[in-house]
């Protein structure tokens, strides 16, 4: 269960009219943002694993990974477009320090810029959640970036629904060195891999490389850390055990994924 109720949220969730558009075309920032969930959990992954957190995920994503665990953020995306004073007010409802901007992919829009901005002017200490294909200038204070790698395409034997042309579209954007090196330039981060077994590696280290070579900032292997691929507890039981081990035979940092453990795949955690 989440740390706290989120009636009152839903509430607000349901007195708007939840549509589908195409959430990727740019909006003005005074349109708000479209809001898949908004809720009060702990966080479950990273550096900052188990700290009380509002979480506020918009909905829309340039990817399509196959194992996407926020699945109406992306293959579906469905929302409520709310103002960014009402996502403020919600927020500011909750009794936690740190806010999670997470999506779908957050920093498609404009608008979370001004959000974060906000959050920031109000003294949150905040983390953006993002696929690192898109570089957004924003008072961010932990950017956790998760590059998505081959073994997140969605072919046809590895999807249940058709891909259409989201193989190749995945394929050709799911690495953007241009933006990593300005994301890890501007906040502090970590680099989060979704593994599913020792074949990922290789292309691990090869995007360590080009991403050391590309910029100015340190990246340590501490700040590399391997998350078992799986949304429900009996995935994650087969994907763990192994993906400790890499990061121990690696020497990068292993990162649980706290909610599925405590709540499964249950919404809002
Ligand atoms: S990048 Fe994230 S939100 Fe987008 S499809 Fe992949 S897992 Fe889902």
């Amino acid at each position: 269960m989440p740390v706290s109720d989120s009636t009152d949220h839903e509430g607000v969730i349901d007195r708007k009219l939840v549509d589908t558009e195409e959430t990727n075309e740019p909006r003005n920032p005074n349109d708000g943002l479209p809001i898949n969930e908004l809720f009060v959990s702990l966080q479950g992954e990273g550096k900052l694993a188990g700290i009380p957190s509002v979480f506020v995920r918009t909905s829309g994503c340039n990817l399509r990974c196959w194992f996407c665990d926020s699945y109406h953020t992306s293959w579906e995306p469905t929302h409520a477009r709310l103002d960014l004073e009402e996502i403020v007010a919600e927020i500011e409802s909750y009794d936690a320090d740190h806010v999670v901007l997470t999506g779908g992919e957050p920093l498609l829009y404009e608008a979370s810029v001004k959000l974060l901005a906000d959050l920031d002017e109000l003294g949150y200490h905040t983390t953006v959640e993002t696929n690192g294909t898109i570089y957004r200038d924003a008072p961010i204070d932990l950017v956790s970036i998760s590059p998505k790698l081959e073994s997140s395409t969605p072919t046809p034997e590895r999807s249940p629904t058709d891909v259409g042309e989201w193989e190749q579209r995945h394929e050709a954007d799911r690495i953007d060195l241009d933006s990593l090196s300005r994301l890890v330039e501007d906040a502090a981060f970590q680099l989060k891999f979704v593994v599913t077994g020792e074949e990922d590696l290789p292309e691990i280290l090869d995007v360590l490389e080009a991403l050391r070579d590309a910029t100015d900032a340190t990246v340590r292997d501490e700040d590399v850390l391997l998350m078992p691929e799986g949304a429900t507890r009996t995935r994650l039981a087969e994907t763990r055990t192994r993906v400790a081990d890499l990061a121990m035979t690696y020497g990068f940092r292993y990162t649980p994924r706290l909610h599925v453990d405590l709540w499964n795949d249950a919404p809002e955690t």
